[in-house]
This record gives structure tokens, C-alpha cells and sequence, in this order.
């Protein structure tokens, strides 16, 4: 059985400590993080590991250990050559989360330089890289010394993680897969903050969605993991804000590719839906405070309404989308983006209020529409997806529209039009939508 040399207690007995409810030391966390990486500890050892970190959980101390050694397993951007106070953003994941694209360029707008490695849509949920890739020609893959280079020029790059950015949650991910140990507290924030503080942020804002379309379903879930991740930021010495924000029905309009960058699009241009401008606005501002070009809420709201008002945001975009290889006249034009050559809708079958949509359905349904994966080795197709008629709240009449769904051929709609009118809620009574912002933590 393989044992690591680097120290008195072997591997398993540093399992076992883990297993009957121990603490680890920084010393046996790195120990067993660099085994790993160095082939000394094996799959199946830190697949036990990971499931007696998961049934004991981690100290905050612990979870920091791992996290900084999960990012020193690979390449730390070193960003000390862009001035001021680099933030990024990183959000759960939700059905509809467009907010990077629209906010990154607001925010470089307002004077905050935005380092930004995304992921890609797994599961129900879409990802910033899918959505950027509906530009034509757009590229999310670049050496690490472009974009530090893009970021000095530009103020932002929207890259994906690349091999060298924190190798070692990309191999323990790939153990937790398949080994029912996801949904670990310490492992998810280890894992978040390991790729982020790779990036060479100074500081973070964290959008954690909660409810039904929500990796956290709950608010206490949500809450424990916004702690966690606020507390070993501020360990690792960042300053870092999370936001508990409702996922119950999808964020804005539009769900799948093209759809949602035209929709973020949208949103620069200052004809944004009013729940996406207002998570794009709250998320933002707190970039500006903790980038220091705003002193208060009130003042950067005004920064970024500003930047919506003047085009510089549009600006900001057109060039990440120019630098990027990218066409940007879809900035000015985004009826340039790619689009299905069907639309089929879904019309409503009684009339009332819309009092449930569900987004964790119609995430699912786009998925089977070809807007996400079910497998990450799977090609995403930008141009189909759905867009909402009417949202939470709304009045509906019998017959009008709930949700258009836009797809490469009509029995390709046949499937998703079931799930799409199940999602939906009508009832005699109207409810408000819930409030966007549910907590805070800092
Ligand atoms: N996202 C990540 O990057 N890692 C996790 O473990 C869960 C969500």
C-alpha cells in the first residue's frame, strides 16, 4: 500500500485520526495534498479521506490548511504588475445566472481590475464559459502571461481554469464525483476558494444561491457553506463578502447560451430584467467597496448605474470580446449572436397569477434541449434554450404565453414542453417574488 515518507504518521493513520473525529495538523494536510499530487497517496486513500472529511467535517483551520494547499498545487497568477485591488466574483451556479458577463465590464468600467476564471455549465446549471463561447469566434483559453497581459490592457479576462490552476481539486473533484462526497462543506470550499485564490485576487465577493434551481436548496445549508467560505477567506488573508441569493425561479428571462449573453447584453445597454440588473448591482457594488473606488453601497450603485448610463460598460465589453478573438460588433448588434431557426411556445392553460417557476425543471429541461451537459466531455449548443413569458407575480390570461422555447427543429420542443408547463404555477392568488438578497455575510 503506497505511504508517504515526508512524516512519522503514515497515511492511513492520518485517515484514521480524520475518521474517528481528529484534527490535522497544516504539516499532515500538506503531506497528504502533496502525496496525492506526487502519486504517493492513492486514489482510493483519499477517497476515504474525503468521505471521513465529509462525515467529521474540518476545523476552520483545517479547511484553510487544505484550501492554500490545493492552490499551491499548481501555478498562483501573480498579478502584482496590475494596479489596484483586484476582484472577482464567483456564484454558486443557479438556471439563468448570467450576472459575470454583465458584471465584469461594469465593474473594470468603475475602475476595478476583474480576474476571472469561470467554469463551465455541469448538471442543471449554466456556465459563464458556455455563455461567452456563444460570441463567434470568442476564446476562453489563453496563457497565463496573456492574461495577466489582458488584464493590465483591458482591466478583465474571462478565461477557463487552465491544467496548472489548483491540479489538486481537479483530481480530488473527479474522486468526489464518484464517490458521494460533493456536498461537504469544507471539500466545496476548498475547492472553490483554492481555484479563486489562484487567480491572484486580492479580494472576493461570493454569490451563494439558495432554493430550488440552488446547489444549496436550503437557507440554513446555504448559510453554513457562505460561513465557511468567508471564514477561510479571511484566513487566507482576503477580503471576502458572500451573498445568499434566491434561486427559486431563474435569474432573469432567458435560459441556454446565446439566449443568456443577449440577455447580459442586454443589461449594459440599460434594458436589462429587473432581477438580473438588481443581483448584477448588488454583487458589483460590493466589488467597488472592496476595490476601494467606492466608500459606501449607495455611492457605487451610483457608479454602476452610471457606467450602464454612459456606454462605458458596452465599451469595457467590446473590448474583452475584441481581445478575446471575439466579434464585437454583437456587443452594439447582439441580434448578430447565433439564434435557433425554431421557436415553439408554451402557452398558459388557465388563467391566474404565476405564484411557482420551477428552476431546477427548466434548468433540467434545457439541459435536454442540448443548452448543458449531462457528462463534461459533452458539446453544449448555444442557440437553444428558453425564455420566460411571464415571471413570478405576473397576471396570465388562458392561452398566453408562459415560455418560448427556441431549438434546431420542432420535435426537438415535443420533450421539453411538458417539463416546461409542469414548471409552472398558476393560481387565483397572487404572490410576491422573494426578496433577491436573503442574507449577508462578511
Ligand atoms: N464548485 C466547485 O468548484 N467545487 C465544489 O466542490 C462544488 C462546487
Amino acid at each position: 500500500m503506497p505511504t508517504t515518507k515526508r512524516s512519522a504518521r503514515t497515511t492511513p493513520e492520518l485517515i484514521a485520526r480524520k475518521r474517528d473525529g481528529g484534527v490535522l495538523s497544516g504539516a499532515e494536510i500538506a503531506q497528504l495534498v502533496r502525496g496525492f499530487v506526487a502519486g504517493d497517496v492513492a486514489d482510493y486513500q483519499m477517497s476515504a479521506l474525503a468521505m471521513a472529511i465529509f462525515l467529521r467535517g474540518m476545523t476552520p483551520e483545517e479547511t484553510t490548511a487544505l484550501t492554500l494547499e490545493m492552490r499551491d498545487s499548481g501555478r498562483v497568477v501573480d498579478l502584482s504588475s496590475v494596479k489596484g485591488t483586484k476582484v472577482d466574483k464567483h456564484s454558486t451556479g443557479g438556471v439563468g445566472d448570467k450576472v459575470s458577463l454583465c458584471l465584469a465590464p461594469l465593474v473594470v468600467a468603475c475602475g476595478v481590475p476583474v480576474p476571472m476564471v469561470s467554469g463551465r455549465g455541469l448538471g442543471h446549471t449554466g456556465g459563464t464559459l458556455d455563455k461567452l463561447e456563444a460570441i463567434p469566434g470568442f476564446s476562453v483559453s489563453m496563457p497565463v502571461e496573456q492574461f495577466v497581459r489582458q488584464i493590465r490592457d483591458v482591466g478583465c479576462a474571462l478565461i477557463g481554469q487552465t491544467a496548472d490552476i489548483a491540479p489538486a481539486d481537479k483530481r480530488l473533484y473527479a474522486l468526489r464525483d464518484v464517490t458521494a462526497t460533493v456536498e461537504s462543506i469544507p471539500l466545496i470550499t476548498a475547492s472553490i476558494l483554492s481555484k479563486k485564490l489562484a487567480e491572484g485576487i486580492d479580494a472576493l465577493v461570493l454569490d451563494v444561491k439558495v432554493g430550488r434551481g440552488a446547489f444549496m436548496k436550503t437557507l440554513a445549508d446555504a448559510r453554513a457553506l457562505a460561513e465557511s467560505l468567508v471564514r477561510v477567506g479571511t484566513l487566507s488573508k482576503k477580503k471576502i463578502t458572500a451573498f445568499l441569493t434566491t434561486m427559486d425561479e431563474p435569474l432573469g428571462f432567458a435560459i441556454g447560451n446565446a439566449l443568456e449573453t443577449y440577455e447580459a447584453i442586454e443589461v449594459l445597454h440599460g434594458r436589462g430584467p429587473a432581477d438580473l440588473v438588481e443581483c448584477t448591482l448588488v454583487l458589483g457594488a460590493e466589488m467597488l467597496r472592496l476595490g476601494r473606488v467606492a466608500k459606501s453601497e449607495s455611492e457605487a450603485r451610483k457608479k454602476l448605474e452610471a457606467a450602464i448610463k454612459s456606454g462605458s460598460g458596452v465599451r469595457v465589453f467590446e473590448k474583452i470580446v475584441a481581445a478575446q478573438g471575439g466579434d464585437a460588433r454583437v456587443v452594439r448588434e447582439p441580434d448578430r449572436l447565433p439564434r435557433a431557426p425554431h421557436t415553439v411556445e408554451v402557452r398558459a392553460s388557465s388563467k391566474g397569477y404565476v405564484t411557482q417557476i420551477d428552476a431546477l425543471e427548466l434548468g433540467l429541461a434545457g439541459v435536454a434541449l442540448g443548452a448543458g451537459r449531462t457528462r463534461a466531455d459533452q458539446a453544449v449548443d448555444p442557440v437553444v434554450g428558453i425564455v420566460l413569458g411571464k415571471k413570478i407575480g405576473d397576471a396570465v390570461g388562458k392561452g398566453e404565453v408562459l415560455a418560448t422555447v427556441h431549438v434546431r427543429s420542432r420535435a426537438a420542443a415535443a420533450a421539453a414542453i411538458a417539463r416546461i408547463e409542469g414548471a409552472f404555477v398558476v393560481a387565483a392568488k397572487r404572490v410576491a417574488p422573494s426578496a433577491l438578497v436573503l442574507d449577508v455575510v462578511r
